[in-house]
């Protein structure tokens, strides 16, 4: 038996709707460019390139409505709203039509960003991680059980105080929640406790201190923060 010679880690964990138990998070994978309008306003051809993916640290979560600190580093903080997939049961090489059994739930997530780091890795070639996986990236909304939700069509919608910033639909995703799923568990094992960002609408921009962001996804939840 062996004794850690620091104390360990906490555990990150998502609230889920209704119940005093929580999600304990693994992971979290990020999938680019899943909205063709997104893509193009992001300067990408929409046709429909293979997934790729990009990660956050588990402990980037920021749940419970609480506030997002604006980040070091950067002139430039972007919202992504994004529906949040969670896995319950772990698999590779998964089939696209078992896919939807591998999920516990769903929820919904901003991927926060740094634009003006992740263009500069964009143009010298380099990784996206300080771009994307910083402190508190994540702002999540409590998690709903996968029981009756259809993540194939769902209104998607962000508003920034109050002002509808960012509104799609679940259908206009490029890669199917199902085909993400089964796509990332042929390039890593999928574990319990995995998250998957299924990649945001078009209608991305900056925020500032002060502002109030909450995004829904229809008949999954909501996602509430406020940047300070
Ligand atoms: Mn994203």
């Amino acid at each position: 038996m062996s004794v850690y010679v620091i104390a360990p880690p906490a555990i990150a964990a998502l609230q889920i709707k209704g119940s005093t138990q929580t999600f304990p998070v693994r992971r979290i994978f990020c999938v680019g460019r899943n909205y063709a309008e997104h893509a193009i306003e992001m300067g990408s051809d929409p046709t429909r390139e293979p997934p790729f993916y990009f990660a956050k640290p588990a402990d980037a979560l920021v749940v419970n409505d609480a506030d997002m600190p604006y980040p070091p580093a950067s002139k430039s903080l972007h919202h992504e709203m994004e529906l949040v997939v969670a896995i319950g049961t772990g698999g590779a090489d998964i089939a696209v039509a078992d896919a939807l059994k591998h999920v516990w739930g769903y929820c919904c997530g901003l991927d926060m960003t740094r634009r003006d780091l992740q263009n500069e890795a964009k143009k010298t070639g380099r990784p996206w991680d300080m771009g994307k996986g910083f402190d508190h990236s994540a702002p999540m909304g409590a998690l709903v059980p996968a029981a009756g939700i259809d993540p194939s069509k769902g209104l998607i919608e962000l508003r920034v105080n109050g002002k509808v910033t960012q509104t799609s639909d679940l259908s206009k995703l490029i890669w199917s929640v199902p085909e993400v799923i089964s796509n990332l568990s042929h390039l890593v094992r999928l574990a319990p406790g995995d998250l998957i960002m299924t990649g945001t609408p078009e209608g991305v921009a900056a925020v500032q201190r002060g502002d109030v962001l909450e995004g829904i996804v229809e008949g999954v939840g909501s996602v509430r923060t406020r940047i300070v």
